[in-house]
């Protein structure tokens, strides 16, 4: 009979797939299930949810791949390629001290979660070196977009049990830069975990499919991380300028409105997210980071 299991990393032809007891099964990918996906790089990824047939106590293959959602992919030069599969989050990590916090950067990861199809949460960390009564309008700004806003500090431990249920049960990516506070605040959910994360890193480098697969750590509490240092330092790839605003949901209601069709909200007359960034209903931060970014893009 079949068993169910989460393909955790990728070794050139076999899957590690772990069970629901834990168990950590190497598994082929049947002939037949090859010759129906055409992407041979894509048939089976991290992430994806399989039920496979046991060949030995910790040996089997697979016969049959669920259907993806929360596909994190990058595109190369001539065909996306997918990091991982059934990703349901993304937590930013962003530090509001050393290195000091920037907006724009925030709206960047936003913008990439969007484009990701994943959830984003916010974790402005290092709150014990910072001062919380300024950061309100900058977090009612997010939490207006129904974007969980988590204060954290790794050293005190304070914000730890909001951040430890908001990543139970689900797969997260942790993004931001470096310094910010990742490892610590790993290590601050689980004790060993930031450890745990690498050292399957490192074994996986030594295999061929080095860093062009992602992998996921489970936590004991339940769920996933999901590491890769290629997502680690999450970017936006292959966007055109027109993409952009599709990132920015609360551009929606008032980009209908706009006089021409296909009004970029930069320099148009009778644009109506421009209007309602004048009567603060769009947060002017948020569309001075969308101009950032629309004339970045055109800088490519
Ligand atoms: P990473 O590069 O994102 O993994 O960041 P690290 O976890 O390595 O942290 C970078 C530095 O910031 C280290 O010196 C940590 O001790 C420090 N740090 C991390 N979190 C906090 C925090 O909440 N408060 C303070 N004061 N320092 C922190
Ligand atoms: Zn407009």
């Amino acid at each position: 009979a079949c068993q169910f299991g989460r393909v955790i990393r990728v070794h050139g032809l076999y899957s590690m797939v772990q069970t629901a007891d834990g168990r950590e099964v190497r598994c082929a990918v049947r002939r037949l299930l090859k010759s129906l996906i055409t992407d041979e790089r894509n048939i089976v990824t991290t992430g994806d949810r399989v039920w496979f047939r046991p060949t030995g106590t910790d040996e089997g293959f697979i016969e049959r791949v669920e259907p993806r959602s929360g596909v994190l992919t990058r595109a190369s030069r001539r065909r996306e390629h997918v990091l991982v599969a059934n990703v349901d989050q993304l937590l930013i990590v962003i530090s509001l001290v050393q290195p000091s916090l920037k907006p724009h950067l925030i709206d960047r990861y936003i913008a990439a979660a969007e484009q990701g199809g994943l959830k984003p949460i916010l974790c402005l960390n290092k709150a014990d070196l910072a001062d919380r009564t300024e950061l309100q309008p900058l977090i009612g700004s997010y939490t207006q977009l129904g974007i969980p806003v988590v204060l954290t500090s790794a050293t005190t431990g304070s914000g730890i049990d909001q951040l430890r249920e908001l990543l139970t049960d689900r797969a997260t990516v942790f993004s931001g830069q470096s310094g910010v506070g990742k490892t610590s605040l790993l290590n601050a959910v689980q004790p060993g975990m930031a450890l745990r994360v690498k050292s399957v890193s490192n074994v996986n480098q030594k295999g061929r499919h080095t860093t062009t697969y992602a992998q996921l750590v489970a936590m004991e509490f339940g769920g996933w991380v999901v590491d890769t240092p290629g997502v680690r330092q999450l970017q936006l790839w292959d966007i055109v300028p027109a993409e952009i605003q599709g990132f920015f949901p609360e551009f929606r209601p008032f980009a209908t409105l706009c006089d021409f069709p296909d009004c970029t909200h930069t320099h148009e007359t009778g644009c109506a997210v421009k209007e309602a960034v004048s009567r603060h209903q769009i947060s002017a931060r948020r569309y001075h980071s969308y101009l950032g970014m629309f004339q970045g893009t055109l800088r490519d």
